[in-house]
């Protein structure tokens, strides 16, 4: 039995193939999937409408209910403006990874699409991609339900002995002092990066946008390591982190 749908989605990743096939990751209302557009099979031939950060509407088949959905038309709704800035295109690749990551296990649910367009439309237009993108990646771990443990605020507390907090204790998830950290796999944010990272998590998104880490080294590191303990390499991290003084 062949089984047609016709979805909105976004496109979080892209994978030619040598032989010209295309496989693309997308992100629809309800959830993450996976196609292959076969090469020269698309009405129009047009591969590049399914580049990266994509709004696509995508007829799909599959002849089975495990079988990779094959793409038979692809109607390009529009490409996010801006992504492509030089300044921009390393943080759209990270909360595109991200939710790709976050999506495998967990079920984030409807609201993953929406944040996800709205986190990249912000790294496209806003002046300073570089907090909308560490906002809106601690957001999403918190959707995906993995945020770390927040004690007291203003400014948070170590949830051992109540001193300030002044690191993310990687493997506990938590922010403590250092005293009562992991060890060597906690990233130091110092108690004005803790404070920032606890705004981060609380929200609401327009403030950490508009707030972010004064040493955004620090916090690009601390998201790294917290990533890597709950959730897994997240590699567009990398060049961020070997980046930031
Ligand atoms: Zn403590």
């Amino acid at each position: 039995m062949q089984r047609y749908t016709i979805s909105d989605a976004l496109v979080l990743r892209r994978a030619p193939l040598p032989s010209g096939d295309v496989v693309v990751t997308l992100l629809s209302e309800h959830g993450k999937w996976r196609a292959v557009a076969r090469k020269g099979r698309l009405p129009g031939g047009n591969l590049a409408r399914l580049s990266l950060f994509h709004d696509v509407t995508v007829q799909a088949y599959r002849r089975r209910e495990d079988d990779l959905a094959v793409l038979t038309q692809v109607r390009l709704n529009g490409a996010l403006p801006g992504l492509t800035r030089p300044e921009s295109y390393p943080y759209a690749h990270l909360v595109a990874e991200l939710a790709d990551a976050l999506s495998v296990d967990v079920h984030v649910g409807e609201r993953l699409l929406a944040v996800v367009s709205s986190g990249l439309r912000g790294i496209g237009q806003h002046p300073d991609p570089e907090a909308v993108a560490l906002a809106y990646a601690w957001y999403l771990v918190t959707l995906a339900g993995l945020a770390p443990l927040v004690h007291g605020a203003n400014p948070p507390r170590c949830d051992r002995c109540g001193a300030p907090a002044t690191v993310l204790a990687a493997a506990s998830g938590a922010l403590r002092c250092i005293e009562h950290g992991d060890g060597p796999r906690d990233a130091f944010l110092g108690e004005d990066g803790a404070q920032a990272l606890a705004m981060a998590l609380a929200g609401p998104l327009r403030t950490s946008v508009a707030q972010p880490p004064s040493e955004r080294g620090r916090a690009w590191r601390a998201l790294h390591a917290y990533l890597r303990e709950h959730v897994g390499e997240v590699r567009a991290l990398q060049g961020l982190t070997q980046a930031s003084p």
